[in-house]
């Protein structure tokens, strides 16, 4: 048995199994109408919501699974094979609703955890702004203090994966009047736009991970009552970053679900494609390219289980997760890359779901930190700076 193998639980294999049925039955025939069309998939998320793999993370008493990190990874490798965007948007959710299980009141949770582990509720963390990526400590979105206990939220947020089809937006912001003793950075549960006056919200089109819907929000003026703050004031970056080790392994098994497809379709299509009177996998270049891309898989695969393996048992740390994304990321892009280059010209064609493996593959090695973070960030832990 493999080291992978052996790591698995038989609740972990229940969980990889259920994610893989879901992908074959509902998320494959679908994959490239939502391509196409471009829309937000409810109906799939809904559907993930009916199998119970939205709230593997979530509590029992809230509707979720109550199940562990390495579950959810198994489980997010498995969509995002069918489709990147759908995963994506999963992660999004999933991302939103942990600070809410984690930090909500109970006012807070039994209002949003139960139909978010159903899918009737979909979630949204913002906190990247257009002057505060990288360095999300720059943010300058405001949430003023009112006379009736609520909060006026102003400002912008850029990206936020599920922006505008939200039901809930996780907008982290700075409390004014600023308590004494901190920065007040803190989160504030803002509704959907369609509810909330003052919020605009404007979708924006990327090369990839169509269907999956993110955006421009602008915050003018938008009211929230007491009820609204996520955890403490001055608390904002420890729920949102709270989770980032989670966040960044998660996107790790995504980026290894894709290359998993590329690899699968490419090794296959080796085998099949003669020409000069043998299989092109038959050619030593092209069986370099398969033994980088097989290697690139596997060490993203153990490096990712790792990382979910160290969550799961509570010593999840920073310098695992870093290296599970950027490895990923990485290796997902050199694996969709090369996918195509072993089909050959049918790999640039559209009907053919390699360019679109390759193109949702390129977004994350920049989410949840982009790869030159993750480096500085293992470097960093390395040398003890
Ligand atoms: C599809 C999509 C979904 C997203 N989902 C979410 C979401 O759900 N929630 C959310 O809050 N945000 C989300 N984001 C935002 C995303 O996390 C940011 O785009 C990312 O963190 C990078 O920030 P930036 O785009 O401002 O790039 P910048 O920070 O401007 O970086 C530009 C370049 O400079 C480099 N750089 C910057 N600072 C450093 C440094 N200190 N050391 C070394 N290099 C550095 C970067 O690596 C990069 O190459 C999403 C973005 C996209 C495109």
């Amino acid at each position: 048995m493999t080291l992978i193998e052996n790591a698995l639980s038989e609740e972990h294999r229940e969980f990889r199994d259920r994610a893989a049925t879901f992908a074959e039955e509902v998320v494959e025939p679908e994959a490239e109408r939502i391509e196409n069309e471009d829309e937000f998939p409810r109906e799939v998320i809904e559907a993930a919501g009916e199998r119970g793999l939205l709230g593997i993370l979530l509590p029992e008493e809230y509707g979720g699974e109550g199940s562990d990190f390495l579950s959810y990874c198994l489980a997010v490798e498995e969509i995002a094979r069918a489709s990147g965007a759908v995963a994506e948007t999963i992660q999004g959710h999933t991302f939103a609703a942990l600070p809410i299980a984690n930090f909500g009141t109970e006012a807070q949770k039994e209002e949003w955890l139960e139909p978010m582990a159903r899918g009737e509720s979909v979630g949204a963390m913002l906190l990247t702004e257009p002057d505060a990526g990288s360095s999300p400590t720059e943010l300058s979105t405001v949430a003023q203090a009112d006379d009736d206990g609520g909060y006026l939220i102003s400002g912008e947020k850029s990206f936020g994966t599920n922006a505008g089809v939200a039901d809930v937006h996780l907008v982290v912001a700075r409390k004014r009047p600023a308590p004494e003793e901190s920065h007040g950075v803190s989160v504030f549960l803002a509704p959907s736009a369609d509810e909330a006056d003052g919020f605009e919200f404007d979708r924006t089109e990327f090369m990839g991970m169509r269907g999956h819907v993110t955006g421009d929000s602008t915050f003018e003026d938008v009211r929230v009552d007491e009820g609204a703050l996520l955890g403490e004031v001055g608390h904002g970056f420890r729920i949102a970053m709270g989770t980032i080790d989670m966040a960044r392994t998660g996107l790790g098994a995504i980026g290894t679900g894709i290359a998993r497809a590329a690899f699968e379709e490419a090794v296959d299509y080796a085998g099949d494609r003669e020409q000069g009177g043998q299989a092109v996998g038959e050619y030593q270049a092209v069986q370099v390219l398969v033994a980088d891309m097989d290697a690139q898989l596997d060490s993203a695969r153990h490096l990712v289980y790792d990382s979910a393996t160290a969550i799961a048992d509570g010593e999840g740390n920073t310098r695992k997760s870093s290296k599970a994304k950027y490895v990923a990321s990485e290796a997902a892009e050199f694996v969709t890359r090369n996918a195509i280059q072993i089909y050959g010209g049918k790999g640039y064609r559209t009907d053919l779901p390699l360019e679109r493996y390759y193109r949702d593959a390129k977004i994350l090695s920049i989410i949840g930190g982009t790869t030159e973070i993750q480096k500085t960030t293992v470097a960093g832990e390395a040398l003890g700076l």
